[in-house]
């Protein structure tokens, strides 16, 4: 793969007869062992007896020995059969027509696009093509692995578990209300990791549900309606840290943003004059003068000075 691609280094998986096209009784795509599984998205939780498939879509250019067949949305997955089984993760969906062209132990190259965690090239090498030849001898007898262990991808794992221990580390200093590292010197994934670690721990934080309205749909695959707000706004390097995030659900976001409202310095949320007036706001003029640290169990943890700066900064009745 040259130097200069678009695709980060591949891993690969030697395909087995329960996942090849005309296999009987196969599952609909193939299986990502465990040992891959860093390389690929994290995903958003863990499987339960009620929860027992989490999924996170991915666009994916299907090729075959070389050349660009397909591009298709799938999806990546955790499984469990009800969990009964232990977790198996695969890659489902509108894979099939490549799978169709695949024999047993034919091979599935697998990369990731660079400064993206979501789309990935599938491609099939057949036994009987000569790009084979130069992919078996990288493999070396092995089922999967990194096909070419002098050039490691990116583990998108690792680059999560790293930014959630910096979050964890960054939250026992003292608070400070701006990001001081250049935004330069950090990759997209790197980037797009500390986004989902930011996200995670708010959100897990308020027990998934609004602050302010104690709301929070979820999609039967865990994902949460509810966004990690940024009190000082990441546009202005807002700090990724507990104490600059509010679990909200997209309106209220959308209206704290927007300076409808804000908290005041006795935890009590103001909702601003010139918008109470309206009337497709009485959803937030309800909870004018709500308390908000009780409102969601004392677990409110935002710094008096990121709500200082919304205030200052954001809040509408200032304009
Ligand atoms: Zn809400």
């Amino acid at each position: 793969m040259s130097k200069y691609s678009q695709w980060d280094h591949p891993i690969f998986k030697v395909l087995r007869s329960g996942e090849i096209g005309f296999a009987k009784g196969h599952q609909s795509g193939f299986r990502v062992p465990v040992e891959l599984r860093k390389y690929m998205p994290v995903l958003p939780g863990e499987p339960t007896s009620s929860v027992p498939t989490i999924a996170v879509p991915l666009a994916a250019e299907l090729y075959l020995n070389g050349k660009h067949k397909f591009s298709v949305l799938t999806n990546y997955r955790i499984q469990t059969w009800g969990g009964t089984r232990l977790g198996e993760t695969r890659i489902t969906a509108n894979v099939m027509g490549l799978l169709n062209l695949a024999k047993e132990n034919d091979v599935m190259l697998i990369s990731r696009r660079k400064g993206e965690v979501d789309i990935y090239r599938l491609e099939l090498i057949n036994r009987g093509d000569p790009k084979f030849r130069k992919v078996a001898g990288l493999i070396a007898g092995r089922s999967w692995g990194v096909l070419d262990i002098q050039h490691i991808p990116l583990s998108l794992a690792d680059e999560y578990n790293t930014a959630v221990e910096a979050e964890e580390i960054r939250e026992r200093l003292p608070f400070t209300l701006f990001d001081i590292e250049k935004k330069t010197s950090v990759s997209s994934e790197t980037k797009i990791s500390r986004s989902k670690a930011f996200r995670k721990r708010v959100l897990q934080h308020y027990d998934y549900k609004c602050v302010l309205c104690n709301s929070g749909m979820k999609s039967a695959g865990e994902a949460s309606e509810l966004d990690a707000a940024h009190i000082v706004p990441r546009s202005v390097l807002g700090v990724d840290d507990v104490r600059n995030g509010l679990a909200l659900c997209k309106p209220h976001h959308w209206a704290f943003d927007l300076g409808l409202w804000c908290v005041d310095t006795e935890q009590n949320v103001k909702v601003a004059k010139n918008s109470a007036q309206i009337s497709e706001n009485r959803n937030l003029v309800v909870r004018d003068g709500q308390r908000l640290d009780e409102f969601c169990g004392n677990k409110l943890v935002a710094h008096p000075d990121a709500l200082t700066w919304h205030r200052k900064n954001r809040f509408s009745d200032n304009n």
